[in-house]
């Protein structure tokens, strides 16, 4: 009893479901599956667990290269990304104010850093995102198949 819980705090900080509510459902199929984390950053698929999951940088491929895992019927994300992108555009404009008014640095070390602070942050989000409904997603469809559905 002790080592399943041990191992469901050690993954819960990666806030994908509560950890001490479903620890008997999260030592189940996360045997050898990364954290959502390193899943996000290098795309790995749910199933195989090959970096397949992202055509471009923050868009989800159609289907896993390496086994054939449909993404559509998991990807629910594409309609709530534009308010994810808002968001971020939103905080990030509040960030450069922030550091204007804090330490006012010359416009083109402005334009320096915010151009590809912009785009890392906002592709980064937008993995992080898409990967953590779609792994949430196909955790549904596992559970579904399991209880014969
Ligand atoms: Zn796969």
């Amino acid at each position: 009893m002790a080592v399943p819980l041990h191992r469901s705090v050690h993954l819960g900080w990666l806030g994908r479901s509560g950890p001490l509510i479903d620890a008997d459902q999260q030592s189940k199929h996360s045997e050898g599956q990364p954290g959502l984390f390193q899943a996000a950053l290098s795309g790995l698929c749910p199933r195989c667990g090959k970096p397949t999951l992202f055509e471009a940088p923050a868009s989800v491929a159609i289907t896993c290269e390496a086994c054939g895992l449909d993404f559509t019927k998991l990807e629910r994300g594409a309609r709530l990304a534009g308010l994810v992108t808002i968001l971020i555009a939103a905080l990030l404009i509040g960030a450069a104010i922030g550091v204007d008014i804090a330490i006012n640095p010359p416009f083109w070390l402005q334009a320096l850093f915010w151009g590809p602070f912009t785009i890392a942050a906002t592709i980064g989000t937008l993995r992080f995102y898409k990967t953590a409904l779609l792994y949430r997603q196909y955790d549904i469809q596992i559970e579904q198949k399991a209880q014969g559905e």
